[in-house]
């Protein structure tokens, strides 16, 4: 009877310390860090993994390991005013980045509609743009092409796509982002016109600043949306 007691006490103990482990080890509150209260960044949790695998992430054959991915939480200004959470999935080189540039946007109450993960439209970009969706990570050719795109990093991020569509030989992406192809204010017929971004806006700066390059200063294509990594 006690040999049985103290075999039970030591599993007992064995579970405790696995249980104790996992949490102080996997948990990711325990390891996020913070840049400013809201403007957090962490390695993925394993909840997100299973959110990403098989959409933003593929089952096999991604050229990118989760450990080099950060989920970002951010806090922003929607459409109505109003302070909402967001996260993005982004390379941990530009984490701490990502939660600067979002921070200097809230300060300065820049309108975003929402912020969520691509996994939510099942990492269809279609769906996510047309939901206006800020996001980064997506491992997933450019639209139209063979080539990975910049969000297969991680260093690439979306702003307000529908009203930033992009625009390509005259086919606008997302389709209903049409009405904002006209980029000129006055011209533009768009409820949200105020809200595009425009070269040498705050947007613009606050993103160049950090060392991203804008797709509406491309030439052979014009991706308004589209902030990538450059340094
Ligand atoms: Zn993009």
């Amino acid at each position: 009877m006690k040999r049985v007691i103290s075999i039970r006490a030591v599993m007992l103990w064995i579970l405790f310390i696995v249980l104790f482990v996992r949490a102080i080890g996997s948990d990711p509150t325990v390891q996020a860090k913070t840049y400013k209260k809201g403007f957090t960044y962490k390695k993925i949790s394993s909840t997100m993994k299973s959110k990403m695998r098989g959409k933003s992430y593929p089952k096999s054959g991604a050229g990118i390991s989760f450990s080099e991915l950060r989920e970002v939480t951010v806090r922003y200004y929607n459409f109505s005013g109003k302070s909402k959470k967001g996260t993005l999935i982004v390379n941990k080189k530009i984490a701490l980045k990502t939660a600067k540039i979002f921070y200097e946007l809230y300060r300065i109450k820049y309108p975003i509609q929402r912020i969520r993960p691509v996994d939510v439209y099942n990492a269809d970009d279609t769906r996510s743009m047309e939901a206006n969706n800020t996001s980064a990570f997506n491992y997933r050719k450019i639209a139209g092409s063979t080539k990975l795109s910049m969000h297969s990093r991680g260093l690439a991020i979306d702003i307000n796509p529908r009203i930033n569509p992009c625009v390509r030989n005259g086919k606008v992406d997302p389709v209903n982002g049409k009405v904002y192809q006209k980029r000129s204010v006055k011209k533009c017929k768009g409820k949200y016109k105020k809200y595009m971004i425009q070269r040498n806006d705050r947007v613009y700066k606050i993103f160049k600043k950090y060392g991203f390059k804008w797709g509406g200063d491309w030439h052979s294509l014009k991706d308004y949306q589209h902030f990538e990594y450059a340094g």
